[in-house]
């Protein structure tokens, strides 16, 4: 049985980080570690969360051909190396949590791959909560309500939608998802 290309997608505060989680601690699956220009927040380990590399670097690796895609997000670059992906693919499914954009391009090269969206059950409520973050500005909020929005309206391009309204169901969905594609 060939391994699975698995791609998550949803808005941020949907909860992909806890679903991937709840994935991995099952076993059988690996996460494909990402590059990105940003920097790292606290907490986050260099080669766990992200690679973090530099813009030259990036530029560096886009011109050898090493992402399997890439996008600029937010003004940082974020990329999935394709070697990584494709050594990790000899030995268990791989999950890669990137945005829509990206998404679409591993799609395009590579049509095997399974893109599953996760929405929330209530957008509007996720949005006010995006706007109740005091941290950030008033720009910064509508950028990423923007982007929340635009996600959404290409969830026709994804194999499935799932809506995470609890936690447990939304697991389930997604591992029976992976497991009827797997008997394909
Ligand atoms: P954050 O900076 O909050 O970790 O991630 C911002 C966004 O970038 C998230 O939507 C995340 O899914 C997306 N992202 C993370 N890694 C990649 C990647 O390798 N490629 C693409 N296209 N998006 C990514």
């Amino acid at each position: 049985m060939k391994n699975l290309l698995i791609v998550l997608s949803g808005p941020s505060g949907v909860g992909k980080g806890t679903i991937v989680n709840r994935l991995l601690q099952d076993g059988g699956y690996s996460l494909s570690v990402s590059c990105t220009t940003r920097p790292p927040r606290v907490g986050e380990v260099d080669g766990k969360a992200y690679f973090f590399i530099s813009k030259q670097k990036f530029a560096k690796m886009i011109e050898e051909g090493g992402f399997l895609e890439y996008n600029n997000h937010f003004e940082n670059f974020y990329g999935t190396p394709k070697g990584f992906v494709t050594e990790q693919l000899k030995n268990s499914d791989v999950i890669l949590e990137i945005e829509v954009d990206g998404a679409l391009q591993v799609k395009q090269a590579y049509p095997q791959a399974l893109l599953i969206m996760i929405l929330p059950p209530d957008e509007a409520a996720l949005i006010a909560r995006l706007k109740g973050r005091a941290t950030e500005s008033d720009e910064k909020i509508a950028a990423r309500v923007d982007r929340m929005r635009y996600e959404a309206s290409k969830k026709h391009l994804y194999d499935f939608v799932v809506v995470n309204d609890d936690l447990d169901t939304a697991v389930a969905q997604i591992k029976s998802i992976i497991k009827s594609r797997k008997e394909i």
